[in-house]
């Protein structure tokens, strides 16, 4: 039996070598490796085909934060579909405050993502209560992360493409790599704005999509706003709460707003600029100057608004029978759940203002609600009736590999005496790995060699550090 358990080392020589073992008649259990190598070695596997791997063992003897469980030849199909509570579709703020609860209050949850989304596009993140400014939105996305996966949530690369309730009430969702069953489904896939055609300068530089996050940046400022509908026109009415230089530029589009927004826009001191935009200017670092019009004149502007509509990402919703409102929202009850039993809906795609706090709140009441449904106990007097009293043996509910998990972060957080660890940044940097730390190579095979190495490990989040133990592996 060969056990491997990797940290950073090159994605394909493991996938090599462990293939070569399973090749042998080896009897291989399973590795564990980093997150963005599994990324990395999930582009690969789709390529190259491998004899399947027995099983996934759960290695411990790594930090369970930094590491994921996973099967290289993953068959993306209902017999192999990985069994979870709560599954979350969507790794924005909604999605993954939803894992977060879910996790923490101890149900198996899978939060799968595809990358992308409105909060990735943030440059920095503002309205959100103890995050810094110039955090950017994949910053404040990567802490998240780990923080869900820290408490023993996997979070999963990939696109769902289908969702469906199966005859046992269960879901069943497939991805690209990946299949799924849950007792309960979370979805927090947003939407995409609609993108002004260009020159238009950076998002987040001179181009927004967000007004109550970054209105106010433009305090008297010169602003625009583009765009031809309802939305346009008043946003650039909202702005004027802000600043005394607001455009609207319709960039050759005819009006699509009412006789009375068009009323009401034209009693504001606002400017109507209806020629396209021909060419733009930017200062060094990136930011929008002034935009050059098809009449040849030329209009300064801190920045401004693009108001062109919201494509929300529905098709799983539809799919599900889930109800949506007219605008495309997906309809919900207080709890975050659809019409559809066992089905939320959290973030973005709900109705509601377009905000991380938002957001996170939408999928906080989402998880709380999952867990009051899911949580074995207290079990109601009708069960213990029938049933008889709670056995010693049915408690704890919580999985094995939560438990592990917890045991993991309880140990990060309260380390061994023997173990002392650093409490500053400069003493972390101050112990530097030795030689010592590190093993001689240990030949497995003629292909495969491991070496153990003992470091410093900090987790971003919890900035705490402790010492651990790693295990690579290494084709020869
Ligand atoms: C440029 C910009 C700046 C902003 N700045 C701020 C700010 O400073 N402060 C603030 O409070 N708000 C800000 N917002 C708004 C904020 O980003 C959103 O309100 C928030 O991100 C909504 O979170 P969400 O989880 O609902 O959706 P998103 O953040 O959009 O996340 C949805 C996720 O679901 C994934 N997904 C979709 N479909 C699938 C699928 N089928 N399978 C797998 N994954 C899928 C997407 O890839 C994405 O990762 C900003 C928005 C923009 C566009």
């Amino acid at each position: 039996m060969l056990r491997v358990q990797a940290s950073t080392f090159d994605t394909r020589a493991i996938i090599c070598a462990v293939a070569e073992k399973s090749r042998a008649g080896e009897e291989v259990i399973g590795f564990v490796i980093q997150r963005k190598e599994w990324d990395k070695m999930q582009d690969f596997s789709r390529t190259h085909t491998y004899p399947p791997i027995a099983a996934v063992g759960v290695m411990h003897i790594c930090s369970a934060f930094k590491f994921v469980r996973c099967d290289i030849n993953y068959m993306s199909n209902r017999d192999s579909a990985a069994d979870y509570e709560v599954v979350v579709v969507g790794g924005g703020p909604a999605g993954l405050q939803a894992a977060l609860y879910t996790t923490r209050l101890g149900h198996d949850t899978a939060l799968v993502d595809r990358g992308g989304g409105r909060a990735a596009m943030m440059l920095d993140t503002h309205n959100v209560i103890g995050v810094t400014e110039d955090t950017s939105g994949n910053e404040f996305l990567a802490t998240a992360t780990e923080q869900v996966e820290s408490y023993g949530g996997d979070v999963i690369r990939d696109l769902i493409t289908e969702v469906e309730q199966t005859d046992d009430g269960q879901f069943y969702l497939e991805g690209n790599a990946n299949a799924f069953r849950a007792d309960r489904v979370v979805l927090g896939v947003g939407f995409s704005d609609e993108h002004p055609d260009p020159p238009v300068p950076r998002t987040g530089k001179g181009l927004h999509y967000c007004l109550h996050c970054d209105a106010y940046m433009f305090v008297d400022r010169p602003v625009y706003v583009m765009g031809a509908g309802e939305a346009a026109a008043h946003v650039a009415m909202i702005m004027l709460n802000f600043t005394d230089d607001v455009d609207v530029l319709l960039r050759g589009d005819e009006p699509e707003w009412s006789d009375e927004t068009d009323e009401q826009l034209r009693a504001h001191p606002i400017d109507i600029v209806e020629a396209d935009i021909d060419g733009m200017n930017k200062s060094d670092n990136g930011w929008l100057e002034s935009f050059e019009f098809e009449d040849g004149s030329v209009r300064q502007y801190r920045g401004g608004f693009a108001m062109y509509g919201s494509n929300y990402n529905t098709a799983l919703f539809e799919t599900l029978g889930c109800e949506l409102s007219d605008d495309g929202t997906v309809i919900v009850d207080e709890s975050m759940e659809t019409t559809v039993e066992g089905v939320y809906a959290v973030g973005d795609i709900t109705d509601g203002h377009n905000q991380i706090p938002v957001a996170m709140g939408k999928g906080a009441q989402a998880g709380i609600d999952i867990h009051y449904q899911l949580r074995e106990f207290p079990r109601d007097l009708e069960t213990i009736r029938t049933e008889g009293a709670v056995a010693d043996t049915d408690v704890p509910a919580v999985s094995n590999r939560l438990r592990e998990a917890a045991a993991s972060f309880e140990e990060a957080q309260a380390p061994p005496i023997d173990t002392p660890s650093p409490t500053t940044d400069a003493e972390a940097e101050a112990i530097e790995p030795t030689s010592d730390d590190w093993s001689p190579l240990i030949p497995i095979s003629s292909r495969l060699s491991v070496f153990f190495m003992t470091d410093w490990t900090q987790s971003q989040y919890h900035r705490k550090q402790s010492r651990r133990t790693f295990l690579f592996a290494c084709a020869n």
